[in-house]
């Protein structure tokens, strides 16, 4: 198959997973799919087995939506089997490493280098330089990149026993192997590797029992002097809910962080992007992308990849327009995003509409005038987005998942009977998804 081809279809999986935005389902179900060809507007890929497909059926349309996002086009999706179905390839997952994400693809600038530095002390000497090694910083500032980075590294130079995860994953195997009382199985795992990496791992935060088992296999692995390394959008202080005691031992090390990168470091990033994608662009090009993309390079590559899909699948030719087009995409997806998943705005709306402030709806406090905006609030946090209610409790000051629920039930009962607090409440909505 075309090299370019190829090229869409990694692009598609990656926006894809991000958009799953769970690594275990994504491994499940979209990984094992294979692709055969693009020709026109028809995608024909190729599953495991018959039984894979009744799973993978709702991933079809966001496949095609996505494929919608970066060309322009709605694909029809033509599905095959191969002749000899493999279960038993779906139980032998495992979660790999992204093939860009090496030392030799991150560019170093005066926002990364310590962090850069000391990704490739722990990579080349695990355990001894800085443990746990933790790196902070915003989105898409290159945490994940760097770690596995670190991952790639190691791999190639040594056989020692790797393991790189998303805390989420962490949690939901620790919540699995609960549920399967095969809990040992689930320790044995985590103790047994040499080198650890979790990132994101702020999403433990709040999780008792998972944080009460990560604290074991942490000080399991410390004592052996096996390396650790972890990533977070904050310090380890700034995480709320994270116990005192994980903090003090993710301070043990070296805490570092990733800035935004200044103007010369983001055009040596999309230069670096370009090559990676075989997509020439002129100085002017990237000078204007770096001018208008400043704080999260996970959207310049937004950019870059619409500019590949336009270029090498449609044969469109790359100008300003083009490029304002993609820019213009990228920002809405992004504003999509806002729409649906902040709770943090949800909040500020609210208290808002309701002469309130953020910290009153988050408080104890229980007075009616400040009782039913904080359900008002739960409510829309659960409506509008996908967050759980633990999740969404966490928010509102460590409440109760329980609390949320009932919030939730009463809202909505009370909407059916009352137009005052629909419209008050459609109101709302309205102002949050401007
Ligand atoms: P984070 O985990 O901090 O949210 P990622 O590591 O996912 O961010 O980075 C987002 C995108 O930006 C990735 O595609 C990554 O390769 C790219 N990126 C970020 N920083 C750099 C860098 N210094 N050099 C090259 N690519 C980078
Ligand atoms: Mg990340």
């Amino acid at each position: 198959m075309e090299k370019d081809i190829q090229n869409i279809w990694n692009i598609l999986l990656k926006n894809v997973e991000e958009r799953i935005n769970n690594p275990r389902t994504f491994d499940l179900w979209i990984k094992p799919v294979k692709l055969l060809e693009i020709n026109d507007n028809i995608i024909k890929i190729e599953i495991p087995s018959l039984s894979f497909e009744r799973n993978f059926f709702p991933f079809i349309g966001i496949l095609k939506e996505e494929f919608y996002k970066i060309s322009g086009v709605m694909p029809e999706i033509e599905i095959v089997y191969p002749i000899e179905s493999k279960e038993e390839q779906l139980h032998s997952f495992e979660l790999s490493l992204n093939p860009e994400y090496t030392f030799e693809n991150f560019v170093v600038g005066p926002c990364n280098h310590l962090a850069h530095a000391a990704s490739l002390a722990v990579a080349q000497s695990p355990g001894v330089s800085y443990n746990p090694l933790f790196l902070y910083g915003g989105v898409g500032l290159g945490k994940t990149h760097l770690m596995q980075a670190i991952g790639h590294f190691v791999k190639s130079k040594s056989n020692i026993k790797i393991v790189y995860i998303p805390s989420e994953y962490f949690v939901n195997e620790f919540i699995a192997s609960i549920k399967n009382k095969t809990t040992h199985i689930f320790r044995n795992k985590f103790r047994s590797v040499d080198f650890l990496l979790i990132d994101d791992i702020h999403f433990i935060a709040g999780k008792e029992g998972t944080q009460e088992e990560f604290f074991h296999t942490f000080n399991f692995l410390y004592d052996k002097r096996k390396q650790i390394v972890l990533s977070s959008d904050k310090p380890p202080k700034e995480i709320k809910f994270l116990e005192k005691r994980l903090v003090s031992r993710f301070e043990w090390g070296l805490v570092v962080d990733l800035q935004v990168p200044d103007f010369e470091t983001r055009v040596a990033i999309i230069r670096k992007k370009c090559e990676l994608r075989n997509l020439s662009l002129s100085d002017d090009f990237v000078f204007y992308i770096s001018e208008k993309i400043k704080d999260n390079i996970r959207l310049i590559e937004g950019i870059l990849n619409s500019l590949v899909a336009n270029t090498l699948l449609l044969g469109r030719e790359i100008n300003k327009i083009l490029i304002d087009e993609a820019i213009e995409k990228v920002y809405n997806l992004k504003k999509d995003e806002k729409k649906y998943i902040n709770l943090k705005k949800i909040i500020e709306v609210v208290s808002e509409s309701f002469g309130l402030t953020p910290e009153d709806i988050k408080s104890e406090k229980r007075v009616k005038n400040i009782i039913l905006p904080r359900q008002i609030a739960m409510y829309l946090s659960r409506e509008l987005t996908d967050t759980s209610l633990n999740s969404i409790a966490i928010e509102f000051n460590g409440k109760d998942h329980t609390t949320v629920l009932h919030a939730y039930k009463k809202i909505r009962n009370l909407i059916e009977k009352d137009k005052n607090l629909k419209d008050i409440i459609e109101n709302i909505k309205k102002k949050l998804i401007e």
